[in-house]
């Protein structure tokens, strides 16, 4: 029988561990014929609600579910992991400013990182979801030395799936039919959603379309601010859609993306498209070999130049924020 992968998700008692557990143990995440073992990291206080879920999952009896190991602790969380899912974090609330939400985050994602780098299978790869998540990434990547760089990532999945279906709605077509659509920069309200070099049967997503208003007025800002409008309606930030993404970029960095296709993912920059080296920001991404691999030599022009730019700068800034706090 193959052997069981580790997965560790922190934040396992949070709505998008709720969404995401199960999904992962059914076998959603890493495909029908691959066993998988739980760990799940909480902050102590949340460890009996992450113990509920557990007893629910064992009530699945799902096929390939091996094991379910709850912990307070980071090192024993991350020992011997294959797939961190970061997804706790430290929600902004009232009043705080930008500074004291990424030393808050510095505080998780540091001794995390220090986690992963002690005890991590040498295969790991690590996906954050919790914001701001490409810039925690960056924290748990600089105290993880001994693991490849690129093995950091942080989700954009859901900017790209909301940006699909919004396009899709548009064109009045399936969300099947449009191909390469690209998020750039930060998983934040800069980020830039790109139909540029999206395809849609035959043609370009802005050609499709043909009409720049609708795209600067309404289609950006209804992907950027999509959090926010779920949270109008529902009461409470999405979640299972988080964790839908969260297993497409997994599955998709083992599995590959699919020939004629992209996706997109923030991974550390090797310097393309002028994005400064080492931030980890959103780009037009293949999966090959089990790697993320930059989309190449794709045309910017002003519109997009700009876009991608203005995010890209808010990440040099909360890392310039971060290296003051001498969390890098
Ligand atoms: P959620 O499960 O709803 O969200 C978790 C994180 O995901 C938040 O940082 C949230 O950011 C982020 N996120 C990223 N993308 C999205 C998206 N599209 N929609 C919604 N959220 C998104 O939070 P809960 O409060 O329900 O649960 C968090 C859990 O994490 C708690 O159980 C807490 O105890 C735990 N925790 C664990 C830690 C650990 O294991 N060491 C450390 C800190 C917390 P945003 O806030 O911006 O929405």
């Amino acid at each position: 029988a193959q052997v069981p992968v580790n997965v560790t998700v922190t934040g396992a008692a949070g709505q998008i561990g709720y969404a995401l557990l199960f999904r992962i143990a059914s076998g959603q995440l890493l495909g029908p014929d691959t066993p998988v073992k739980l760990r799940l990291l909480e902050i102590p206080q949340a460890v009996k609600a992450a113990e509920g879920t557990a007893m629910e999952l064992d009530d699945c009896a799902f096929p390939l579910l091996k094991g379910i190991d709850i912990f307070d602790d980071a090192r024993q969380a991350f020992d011997g992991v294959n797939i961190a899912l970061l997804v706790g974090a430290r929600p902004r609330t009232k009043g705080m400013e930008r500074g004291d939400l990424l030393e808050a985050n510095g505080g998780i994602f540091k001794p995390q990182g220090e986690a992963i780098n002690a005890g991590a299978a040498d295969d790991v790869r690590v996906l954050v979801v919790g914001n701001p998540a490409n810039t925690n990434a960056l924290i748990a990547q600089a105290h993880a030395p001994d693991v490849p760089a690129e093995r950091f990532t942080a989700m954009t999945r859901l900017d790209h799936n909301r940006a699909l279906t919004q396009l899709a709605k548009k064109l009045g077509v399936d969300v099947t039919e449009i191909k390469k659509m690209t998020i750039w920069g930060n998983h934040s309200a800069t980020q830039y959603p790109d139909i540029f070099h999206a395809e849609v049967n035959g043609t370009t997503g802005a050609k499709a379309v043909n009409d720049e208003a609708w795209v600067r007025d309404e289609f950006i800002p209804t992907v950027a601010k999509r959090g926010a409008a779920i949270i109008e309606a529902r009461g409470a930030s999405s979640a299972a859609s988080a964790a839908n993404a969260a297993i497409d970029h997994v599955y998709d960095w083992v599995n590959g993306t699919p020939e004629g296709d992209w996706t997109s993912a923030a991974i550390p920059s090797d310097g393309s498209y002028g994005v400064p080296e080492g931030l980890i920001s959103s780009f037009p991404v293949v999966s090959r070999g089990g790697r993320w691999e930059i989309v190449p030599d794709l045309e910017i022009d002003a519109f997009s130049r700009e876009r991608i730019d203005a995010s890209v700068q808010e990440l040099s800034e909360e890392r310039e924020a971060v290296r003051k706090l001498g969390l890098l």
